[in-house]
Formats: structure tokens, sequence, C-alpha cells
């Protein structure tokens, strides 16, 4: 009883001053969830 799948809602990305791609979500239940994505990684082109 009682689960609660989270909807994580886009709300925007924003950069650090490391140059950091971070990622904001949100889910209604007041959840958030931040991702940080590192330019230095995950390349998809060489
Ligand atoms: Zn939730």
């Amino acid at each position: 009883m009682g689960e609660h799948v989270h909807v994580r809602v886009n709300r925007g990305l924003s950069v650090t001053e490391d140059g950091q791609l971070v990622e904001l979500s949100r889910c209604p239940c007041g959840e958030s969830w931040t991702r940080s994505y590192r330019p230095d990684e995950g390349a998809p082109e060489r």
C-alpha cells in the first residue's frame, strides 16, 4: 500500500562554475533530484 511512483518532471538545466551540466527534476509529491553530467565523459563523438 501507499506505493508512489515518482514522476520526474524536468525543471530545467543549469551549468556550474566547473562547467558541469546539472539537470533538475521534481515530483509533484515534493521529491526532487539533481543529475550532473560531466562534459569529459560520455561524449557521443570524438
Ligand atoms: Zn513522488
